[in-house]
């Protein structure tokens, strides 16, 4: 180690701060990142391109946008301190409270101090003879580490599609996941939106409640399930305090998230969807669609795996839907057909298929009328011109890798992670990639992703890196970094369970397909957190031997 006694970074002649760990993104993982291995003895700071904490609560400040998994669910477990100290008001937090708890954390934990704000990593390079990275902005060097944290979020990207013409637009456009600050003008404006995934579905009831019309521009029609948030009673809130620990067991063998329906805590349902009878699935899909949120990822152990089974779910909700929608031509536009149920991330509705029941909102189906272009006054689809004045991408993430391959990092031998990752996450465990030494990635490509609950994983993370760097300060190690024959093994598995899964038949950022041109491949592992966790274990408790270690 490089750093004083006191963990305090050391300055370098040239100014530079020489740290053990340098962290990039102050979201959920980095700041949990900042207090650990401040915890640890280790001098650190973070950096984060933001003006304040929150990640992806900070970016994604689009009318609408609010947590899909229960609030309780969706906090650090580190600390009871922090648990009892922090009371959400909603069932499903909205993105104003998200970040007011993340600021609520950063102050708590004294964290701000080691966090540079408005400062993106641009570029981050390898010194194999100091065993060091060095991060640096636009502006030039910011440091040199011995580790480097990547919390750069899962799907923080943003996804900008290729469409001609996209910058001859005269109005005003914005993107769901870089949203400004200051309130953005809608009333009695012509909207346009592109997209309806999660960010869409949330966004579209929000803006038909000002525009004067709205127009959706829409390629898939999507699963969308009854949110139902209310505020949250104290009774209830007793309740989810006083399960806590039945749930962090609970979430060690599922998702970690949808343990509570119908404000229960309940077990992952173990059986086969096939083995019930109809009247049986019927009455546990009701009983859920009546529950909220998306609770059907626990309701039987195959939807994702055996077709029929998916199937059962899928006409469920279809139904539904029909029964929401009075237009005829909208109705059917709006039922999903072309992928199965959760192969696509459930959304979590709060008004959508009754916004298109608004006369002032149409639905346009980009799929029998294509997006042509868009034009200085609006978009073009089907050979009609749509004119708007305002124009809302609500298209997504280069998710998974984006995050990285858009920081030029380079590791062994001048190796770009962007050259690493050409065809998808190449890594093992989705934490460590070859050629890149004491490169941590958090909650990144690869790992369980969004098939988990994002705070659980990076407390998983954050925690084994701590170990590790324990272990390598113990026997004298100055470098770790996966080997090839790892990186092909983790690979071959996670594709493996990917293929026999009902994920590979749909076109979704799960599968990388959402990106233009990206060849299919998992972004995440399928594999469940079980299995998971075991292999995390596993890499840890026979001496770190698929990993190269260094002197
Ligand atoms: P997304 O699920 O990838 O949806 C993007 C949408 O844009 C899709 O409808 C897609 O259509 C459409 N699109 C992309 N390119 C297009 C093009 N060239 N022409 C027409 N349509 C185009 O992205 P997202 O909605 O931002 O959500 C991403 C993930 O973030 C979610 O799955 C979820 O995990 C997370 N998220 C969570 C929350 C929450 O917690 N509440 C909220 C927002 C997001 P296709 O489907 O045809 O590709």
């Amino acid at each position: 180690m490089t750093v004083s006694a006191t963990g305090a970074p050391v300055p370098d002649a040239g100014g530079v701060k020489h740290l053990d760990i340098a962290i990039v993104g102050a979201g959920v993982a980095g700041l949990y990142a900042v207090h650990k291995y401040r915890a640890q003895g280790c001098s650190v700071a973070a950096y984060e391109a933001g003006s304040d904490v929150g990640g992806t609560w900070y970016w994604n400040r689009y009318p609408g946008a609010r947590i899909d998994v229960e609030s309780a669910e969706y906090s650090y477990t580190f600390s009871e301190d922090l648990r009892r100290e922090w009371r959400w008001t909603e069932r499903y937090a909205s993105q104003a409270e998200l970040q007011a708890y993340l600021r609520f954390v950063a102050d708590r934990l004294e964290l701000r101090p080691h966090i540079t704000f408005n400062t993106r990593i641009e570029r981050i390079l390898y010194d194999a003879d100091r065993a060091e990275w060095t991060l640096y902005s636009s502006e030039g060097p910011l440091c040199r580490a011995r580790f480097c944290v990547m919390a750069t979020g899962f799907l923080s990207a943003p996804n900008m599609p290729n469409i001609p013409g996209i910058g001859d637009f005269k109005g005003e456009v914005h993107h769901t996941s870089n949203w400004p600050k200051t309130p953005v003008e809608l009333t009695g404006k012509r909207v346009g939106v592109i997209g309806t995934g999660s960010s869409g579905v949330q966004l579209i009831p929000k803006v038909a409640e000002q525009a004067g019309t709205l127009t959706v521009f829409q390629r898939t029609a999507n699963f969308c399930i009854p949110l139902r948030n209310q505020p949250l009673t104290d009774d209830y809130r007793e309740y989810q305090a006083g399960t806590f620990p039945d749930w962090k067991e609970i979430s060690t063998r599922s998702f970690g998230a949808f343990h509570y329906v119908n404000f229960e805590l309940s077990e992952p349902n173990g059986h086969s969807a096939l083995e019930a009878s109809e009247a049986e699935r019927i009455a546990e899909y009701e009983y859920r669609w009546n529950s909220g949120g998306l609770c059907y990822f626990t309701s039987y152990k195959d939807l994702m795996f055996d077709a029929r089974a998916n199937e059962t779910l899928a006409e469920f909700v279809r139904q539904k839907v029909r029964e929401k929608v009075t237009d005829p031509e909208t109705r059917e536009a709006l039922v999903p057909r072309d992928h199965p149920i959760m192969a696509k991330r459930l959304c979590g509705d709060t008004n959508y298929y009754e916004t298109f029941n608004l006369p002032h909102v149409t639905l346009v189906d980009v799929r029998k009328n294509p997006i042509d272009c868009i034009s200085p006054a609006g978009v073009m689809a089907g050979g009609q011109e749509y004119p708007l004045d305002v124009l809302i991408f609500a298209t997504g993430f280069d998710a998974g890798t984006g995050a990285m391959t858009r920081i030029d990092i380079q590791g062994r031998d001048g190796r770009t992670i962007r050259e690493h990752f050409a065809e998808g996450p190449r890594n093992v465990l989705g934490m460590m990639a070859a050629g890149f030494p004491n490169l941590f990635i958090v909650d990144g490509p690869g790992s369980p992703g969004a098939f988990y609950n994002p705070i659980l994983l990076s407390e998983l993370h954050i925690d084994w890196f701590g170990r590790c760097i324990d272990y390598m300060r113990r026997n004298g190690f100055r470098t770790i970094e996966a080997t090839e024959a790892a990186e092909a093994e983790w690979m071959s598995h996670s594709r493996d369970i990917c293929d026999h899964s009902l994920f590979s038949k749909a076109k979704s950022w799960y599968v990388g397909v959402n990106i233009e041109g990206r060849k299919m491949g998992p972004q995440l592992y399928m594999g469940g957190i079980t299995e998971y966790s075991r292999r995390l274990a596993a890499a840890e408790a026979d001496g770190y031997a698929q990993f190269a270690r260094g002197r």
